[in-house]
């Protein structure tokens, strides 16, 4: 805890969207799929 993942941008690409398919962007929404929340950050639609 004591990171907000709502104020990071981590994914490998460095789109103006996440692509939601590395591997920071799978441990992006695992985490924010355990904590019971939902990323705000928008994704590419597959
Ligand atoms: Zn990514």
């Amino acid at each position: 805890m004591g990171l907000d993942y709502r104020q990071t941008w981590t994914c490998y690409l460095g789109q103006e969207k996440a692509c939601g398919q590395c591997g920071s962007c799978v441990e992006r929404l695992d985490a924010f799929a355990k904590m019971g929340l939902t990323d705000p950050v928008p994704y590419v639609q597959i």
